[in-house]
């Protein structure tokens, strides 16, 4: 990644409403879905709250920004400075996911790589299965990625989310 690209990543990620973020939330409204979006009263402000029989948070996370294994690439300038960072944040994604875990909230990632015009219309799917799924299950709270296999309906076990 370039400077510039990472310039671009950041202002992206901090901006309130970013694309990806606003593509999920127009997806769940349209079928039907009410949330909350950017819930400061819980750790991590979550991205959108599905509260209910849902009791989902729901994180879009840009990819380097939150280092999504084996898919952001390396930025070329001050490799030690970004890794450190991006490293930092992942401790946090963890422990915020743990906190809310604890608080009975269910935890759902969605990735920016996977909101990709090739890709979105299929994850978005994926997504509001997932979502359905939760609501459906009673199942043991835990975390979500939309990459999980959904076999019986039942995601298989993510042992990464926690660890
Ligand atoms: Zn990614």
């Amino acid at each position: 990644m370039t400077q510039e690209q990472v310039h671009k990543t950041m202002s992206a990620i901090r901006g309130k409403d970013t694309k990806p973020e606003m593509l999920v939330r127009r997806f769940l409204w349209h079928r039907g879905f009410r949330f909350l979006v950017n819930v400061r009263s819980l750790p991590g402000k979550p991205d959108v709250v599905l509260r209910g029989k849902y009791r989902i948070c729901l994180f879009v996370n840009g990819c380097f920004w939150h280092g999504h294994k084996g898919c952001y690439s390396k930025p070329k300038t001050n490799v030690a400075f970004w890794e450190r960072k991006v490293e930092r944040n992942q401790e946090r994604d963890g422990e915020v996911r743990e906190r809310l875990r604890n608080m009975g909230w269910h935890c759902v990632t969605v990735w920016e790589c996977e909101l990709k015009p090739t890709a979105r219309k299929d994850n978005l799917e994926k997504l509001e299965r997932t979502i359905r799924m939760i609501a459906e299950g009673g199942k043991m709270v835990r975390g979500y990625d939309l990459g999980d296999e959904l076999v019986n309906g039942e995601a298989a076990e993510n042992g990464a989310e926690y660890q």
